[in-house]
């Protein structure tokens, strides 16, 4: 065994994870970035020997789901790989400071690393009253974004509420809620991952696809990567079948229901939403919300409290 790999066996048996799971890890990135399954040892060899980059993670309006999100991936070892990839300088949630503490480590970090961490922003921000109604430290949360963000490696706006103001920006938004986007304009590069909350086997692509190739991924206009929001949901639905058979559940437990035809008429939002959920799934990759026999609630959409509600609406169908 050469001093690499013996250096990589070291590290998984701190973290606890066998080769064979950091194998189907690394696989499970290639496959959702679409690369060819070779790239997998490419993958595997860079999440072990990048230098760990600083991480700001910075939470707002939110209700917290996107760290829950990470915090409890089952696939085996994305949290631990994660947070072994990273360097998570801050987060007020899970970093053992607090109180004044917590203003030291940030302030220590952007001036340590400045122009080389990454930031990531949960929860939206308030602009309204000049900010007042998210205040951290005597601060706003739209100076502590700008301050931040402005001087980051990048940026990833992770959830909806991030992205274009979630739930706190639906109407009548009373509190000015924008995402990253919108309190920071003009910010490059910032990569958004909407989704009420998001998958973190996207937010682990988008930091693996940066580490092997040395360069974000491609976004759409709205800053979304294309490996995880370039394809119609309801495309990649495995009811989809039924759909085009005009195979639709008319009532919650009806025979439909249990035959797994389409929700369509049950209010699914398939239709309206781009987003690889079919394919990235929930729970160790067994499970999203139409498997489990619920239509989709568009949560990876724009505006999604305001456009896809109520929820077990039908849409228009074209
Ligand atoms: S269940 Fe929803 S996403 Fe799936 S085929 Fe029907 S409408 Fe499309």
């Amino acid at each position: 065994m050469n001093q690499d790999a013996a250096d990589y066996q070291e590290r998984l048996s701190h973290l606890g994870i066998s080769r064979r799971q950091f194998m189907r890890f690394a696989g499970l990135m290639t496959a959702t970035l679409a690369l060819p399954s070779q790239y997998a040892a490419r993958v595997a060899h860079a999440l072990l020997t990048a230098p760990r980059p600083p991480v700001i993670w910075l939470e707002f309006q939110d209700c917290t789901g996107d760290t829950e999100s990470l915090l409890r991936s089952s696939q085996p070892g994305i949290d631990e790989l994660l947070l072994d990839v990273l360097s998570l300088d801050y987060h007020e949630t899970l970093m053992a400071p607090a109180g004044a503490d917590t203003e030291v480590s940030l302030s220590q970090t952007l001036a340590r690393y400045p122009g080389q961490y990454i930031t990531v922003v949960e929860g939206s921000i308030p602009t309204a009253n000049n900010g007042i109604h998210c205040m951290i430290r005597g601060r706003t949360a739209l100076s502590i974004v700008r301050e931040v963000c402005s001087n980051a490696l990048a940026t990833i706006a992770i959830g909806n509420c991030a992205w274009d103001g979630g739930l706190a920006a639906a109407a009548p938004n009373p509190t000015g809620a924008m995402g990253v986007r919108g309190a920071v304009p003009g910010l490059s590069p910032l990569i958004s991952l909407p989704g009420c909350p998001a998958n973190v086997v996207n937010l682990a692509a988008t930091i693996t696809h940066y580490l092997t190739q040395g360069a974000w991924p491609d976004v759409d206009s709205s800053g979304r990567p294309y490996f995880a929001y370039g394809e119609e949901l309801h495309d990649e639905c495995e009811r989809h079948d039924h759909y085009e058979a005009g195979r639709f559940v008319l009532a919650w437990g009806d025979e439909g229901h249990r035959q797994g035809w389409c929700l369509f008429r049950m209010g699914c939002k398939g239709k309206e939403t781009d987003h690889n959920c079919p394919t990235v799934r929930w729970n160790d990759g067994t499970c999203w919300p139409v498997a489990a026999g619920h239509g989709c609630v568009g949560c990876a959409s724009g505006s999604f409290w305001d456009r896809m509600t109520p929820f077990y609406a039908e849409l228009e169908d074209d």
